[in-house]
């Protein structure tokens, strides 16, 4: 996706070797415009899957998933990483370990939002290791419900989640597939070599 590539490329920092830095459209501050065709972009791929609904997880991978709910016409659920006290019926859990935060932290997702009748895309910001994806599919799973795939706005190819995930059987969509963050540079995978990954 040309206009993702571009935004990372004038607006993204590579704060270290493996830490991409792209808070002013995407983790603090939100391009809106950028978000619906980012929405539009996962609806098209995953378009002929039959989704009913697209999990993710709080807090950056909201703009993109409500983005993609828009153009599928489907409910977002967003699993959240502390327990509301709000929250009184039934929860699915699940562990997750945090690649930027270094800590490990319980997920939540209320048993009502999901059943055995959904067919479900899951979407988030980055791909790293796939822990936090790891996570959404364990709650999806004791949920019952079916997974679809999952749509990613930057994976980091050079980590292995997306490796893992597609071994795995589970369809990976990523609109911008970063090979090195290496001397602060963002290096993007050659369409050739993103067929590959894929
Ligand atoms: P994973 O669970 O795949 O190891 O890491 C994915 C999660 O960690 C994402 O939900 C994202 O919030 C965060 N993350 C991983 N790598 C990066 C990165 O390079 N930059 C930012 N801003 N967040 C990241």
């Amino acid at each position: 996706m040309e206009l993702l590539k571009k935004k990372i490329d004038t607006e993204g920092v590579a704060l270290s070797d493996s830490v991409l830095k792209v808070d002013s459209f995407l983790n603090h501050q939100l391009d809106p415009q950028l978000m619906f065709e980012i929405g539009k972009e996962f609806a098209n791929r995953f378009k002929r899957s039959g989704i009913t609904k697209i999990v993710t997880i709080e807090s950056s991978g909201i703009g993109p998933a409500v983005m993609a709910g828009l153009h599928l016409n489907v409910p977002v659920v967003f699993a959240r990483k502390r327990k509301p006290v709000t929250l009184k019926e039934e929860l699915l859990s699940a562990s997750v370990h945090s690649f930027t935060k270094k800590e490990t932290n319980e997920i939540f997702i209320s048993k009502k939002y999901l059943d055995a009748n959904d067919h479900v895309l899951i979407i988030d910001d980055f791909l790293a290791n796939g822990q936090a994806a790891i996570g959404l599919i364990e709650i999806l799973k004791k949920a019952d419900s079916r997974i679809a795939g999952l749509g990613i706005v930057i994976e980091k190819a050079f980590q292995e989640g997306g490796q893992n995930l597609r071994k795995q059987g589970y369809k990976v969509e990523s609109l911008a597939m970063i090979s090195s963050l290496s001397n602060g540079k963002v290096v993007f995978l050659e369409e050739k070599e993103e067929e590959l990954a894929r």
